[in-house]
């Protein structure tokens, strides 16, 4: 059956909703498709950080230093699978880690953080979600001498982030859970707030959508066509045409992006989590042993230990070593960790320069672009849900959003 709307959204991950529910109370009326696989989504299964303080992306002088390394040794917090594919991702990735490329990215990602806090208080607000918010702050947490050298302190500052260095004492006050003799020190990020329940505010989520009158339709997209006044999308079971239609699709959005007509490099950097139910919490505050590349993420009724990268595309299965060396890793700080009781794998919609694609398309502004946010989706869902409506508003967005375009390319 065809159908019509002015506004159609692919994708009801955390970025997808958070345009759907904005739109919709600014007065469009919205259809969101994407299938009905909530867990799927690297929105689902996130470490739960509103990261207001990563200022820095994730190609660093240091990392592209450290690449060979990393990318060789099985059990680093980075791996790759092998495939050629990759190596254009690669590259890029390599150049956007030079100084000066760090330095702009950094910018372009500060600029859109800034606001993220305060976002994400105000959606929390609209979807009554402000239970599952945690003001608790986070933690890098020293294992080695390096780890703390290798935190860039000066850099956050520079960026108007809080973080106070803290000795091993004051870390076991503000996490009695570690066990002595774990742990140097620490940077102490005091103002992060971090979500009990990622998977639960995403259901909260969509209760305001549906509330707000958006319709969803439950479809994969396979098809994106401009014509004369529409797009249309079409799929099994679906055809609708709609007035604008916004890219949402997170990691699989960039065949969408193509058919719209603008290339982007983007793929995945795949990520991991392992849950451990636990009544009483092992942790109170969300921490990061540093080198490791994952955090510590107490979380509603359990410990959620969450993170690492993979590059591996979409469509290979997850890795048993992944999960096995992120195991190892969380005891080799929980050294009395059970077996874990749930396993996931997400990914991560990433482009080489860590910075995401808002905006309109570069083959008319019928077609917005909202995804490729990478290790920064879910904190900056809000930000990206209010640009985006005042694009299809035609109101001046609150941010400069050249440094996002999809032709950065
Ligand atoms: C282990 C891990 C830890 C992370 N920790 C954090 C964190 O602490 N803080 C943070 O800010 N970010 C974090 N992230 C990143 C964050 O989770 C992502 O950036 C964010 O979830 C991306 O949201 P999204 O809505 O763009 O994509 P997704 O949540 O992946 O949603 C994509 C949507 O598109 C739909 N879709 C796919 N294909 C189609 C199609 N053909 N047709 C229609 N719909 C389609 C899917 O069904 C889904 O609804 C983490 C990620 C991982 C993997």
């Amino acid at each position: 059956m065809q159908q019509d709307s002015e506004i159609a959204i692919i994708g009801a991950g955390v970025v997808g909703l958070a345009c759907a529910l904005h739109l919709a109370e600014a007065g469009h009326q919205v259809t969101l498709i994407a299938p009905e696989d909530d867990e799927s989504g690297a929105s689902y299964g996130n470490a739960g950080v509103i990261a207001d303080y990563a200022v820095m992306p994730v190609g660093t002088p240091d990392v592209l230093r450290n690449l060979p390394a990393l990318l060789f040794n099985r059990d680093s917090p980075l791996a790759i699978r092998p495939a050629l594919a990759l190596a254009p991702w690669l590259l890029r990735f390599a150049r956007e880690s030079l100084p000066g490329r760090a330095r702009l990215n950094a910018q372009a990602i500060a600029a859109l953080l800034a606001p993220a806090a305060s976002s994400w208080k105000e959606l929390a607000a609209q979807i009554s979600g402000q239970d599952l918010l945690k003001p608790l702050g986070s933690l890098y947490l020293f294992e080695t001498e390096a780890d703390r050298r290798g935190t860039r302190f000066e850099t956050y500052r520079a960026h108007g982030v809080a973080v106070e260095e803290i000795s091993r004492a004051e870390l076991g006050q503000l996490q009695p859970g570690l066990p002595e003799g774990i742990g140097l020190g620490a940077a102490f990020f005091p103002n992060t707030i971090t979500l009990d329940d990622p998977g639960q505010m995403l259901r909260r989520l969509r209760v305001a959508v549906t509330a707000a009158g958006v319709e969803r339709i439950a479809a994969r997209v396979t098809r994106l066509k401009r014509g004369k006044g529409q797009v249309t999308l079409r799929g099994e079971g679906l055809h609708l045409n709609a007035r604008r239609v916004v890219i949402a699709a997170g990691a699989w959005s960039r065949a969408f992006a193509a058919q719209a007509g603008d290339r982007v490099p983007l793929d995945t950097e795949r990520g991991y989590h392992l849950e451990y139910d636990s009544p009483a919490p092992r942790l109170i505050r969300q921490m990061t042993p540093v080198s490791r590349g994952f955090y510590f993420c107490p979380m509603a009724g359990r410990l959620r230990v969450a993170g690492t990268v993979e590059l591996g595309g979409l469509d290979a299965p997850a890795s048993e070593h992944r999960w096995a060396v992120l195991e190892r890793g969380a005891r080799a700080i929980l050294p009395d960790l059970p077996e874990p009781d749930r396993r996931w794998m997400g990914c991560r919609p990433s482009l080489p320069d860590s910075r995401p694609v808002i905006g309109p398309s570069r083959a008319g502004p019928e077609v917005i672009h909202a995804f490729g946010h990478g290790h920064l989706g879910l904190t900056l869902a809000p930000i990206t849900a209010r640009l985006v409506t005042a694009l299809v508003t035609g109101r001046a967005p609150e941010l400069d959003l050249a440094p996002y375009r999809a032709d950065r390319f």
